[in-house]
């Protein structure tokens, strides 16, 4: 006889359970997950977003949040939890907005994933590629990265998410001033938020970490607020979540991902959180409270506010990422 195997029962009924919070010590099951996901996102989306009874404009129009989706789990989780909170109000509008970064075998079924799950929810649905706001497919960047690395020691040894990273925020700075949007929701989970923060430390990048969303209390000039109400949430469970409530989601990985900062750092971080169950969690209190002493601290920022050159978008050299980096792929042309 195969050896039994033995599921939990979930800790708030009789039903197997389909995550173990090791940093709660709580078994749940599909639906108690669901509800306990529900909970910590409207809690901090009441935080993040502090919407008037009212939000509608004085012209009339609604309050428009735009949701970065992508065909992956965490935002096909932001989306049906936003919607399932927030569509019910008819003086907000959500809006679904996908970037087309251009790579092979990956972006189009994620897309269509996407693409799926906004039409099932009813929400309008807005693409915008790389090369539509003039870079190239990220294929082609990165068949050029070794040629600009040669034009240009700044460029020596760069990644590829270096460039997309660059290139994904100004195309949906791009996405939300095409849709009007008055907030842009990130689907950023609490994995994610701790890989992010460990990065920016790891670097000495404080100042980083300090304008990481959400930035309901650290607006930045020129660009639309970010928030980010999954970030509570560990990856395990919003993806146990996706797969429970069938969510239309892709599960490939990005071809170009391997190598990244991220990779290393998200195993660092799953380390760490085996051998300190609340790990992630304390990485984001500690940066919620540096944020805190920043905000308390700081002087006039405003005075360190610099435009770019070339595009206008703030910056804190002369000429901005962005720019530098379409002008190295506009030499390799
Ligand atoms: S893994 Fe890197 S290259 Fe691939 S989509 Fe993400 S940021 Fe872009
Ligand atoms: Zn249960
Ligand atoms: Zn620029």
């Amino acid at each position: 006889m195969p050896p039994a195997i033995s599921v939990e029962s979930c800790s708030r009924c009789d039903h197997p359970s389909v995550v173990h919070q090791e940093y709660s010590g709580q078994h749940l099951c599909g639906k108690h997950l669901a509800s306990s996901i529900r909970k910590r996102t409207s809690k901090e989306l009441r935080q993040q977003l502090k919407l008037p009874k009212d939000a509608r404009h004085e012209d009339g129009s609604p309050y428009r949040i735009l949701v970065a989706v992508s065909g992956g789990k965490d935002s096909a989780v932001l989306l049906t939890m936003l919607h399932d909170i927030i569509a019910r109000r008819r003086d907000v509008e959500l809006i679904a907005g996908c970037v087309d970064e251009g790579i092979d075998g990956y972006r189009a079924p994620s897309l269509e994933c996407a693409r799926d799950l906004a039409e099932q929810l009813g929400v309008r649905f807005e693409t915008l590629s790389y090369e539509g706001i003039g870079y190239e497919r990220m294929d082609e960047v990165v068949s050029r990265i070794p040629a600009m690395g040669k034009n240009h020691d700044e460029a020596k040894g760069m990644m590829p998410c270096s460039f997309c990273g660059v290139f994904r925020r100004q195309s949906l700075n791009s996405l939300a001033e095409k849709v009007s949007a008055d907030v842009m929701a990130l689907g950023h989970n609490l994995d994610d938020m701790a890989q992010s923060i460990l990065m920016n430390f790891q670097k000495g990048e404080i100042e980083r970490s300090v304008r990481l969303a959400p930035h309901t209390e650290n607006p930045i000039d020129g660009i639309v607020p970010r928030i980010v109400p999954l970030r509570w949430i560990p990856e395990q469970e919003i993806h146990a979540h996706a797969i429970c409530q069938g969510l239309p989601i892709h599960h490939g990985d990005c071809p170009h991902a391997p190598g990244a900062m991220r990779q290393q750092s998200r195993g660092i971080v799953a380390q760490m959180e085996s051998l300190t169950p609340g790990a992630r969690h304390g990485l984001l209190h500690s940066l919620d409270e540096i944020r805190r002493l920043h905000r308390e601290t700081e002087r006039d920022p405003k005075l360190e506010v610099r435009n770019c050159s070339e595009c206008g978008e703030i910056t804190s050299k002369e000429v901005c990422q962005a720019c530098t980096m379409k002008r190295w792929l506009a030499e390799t042309a």
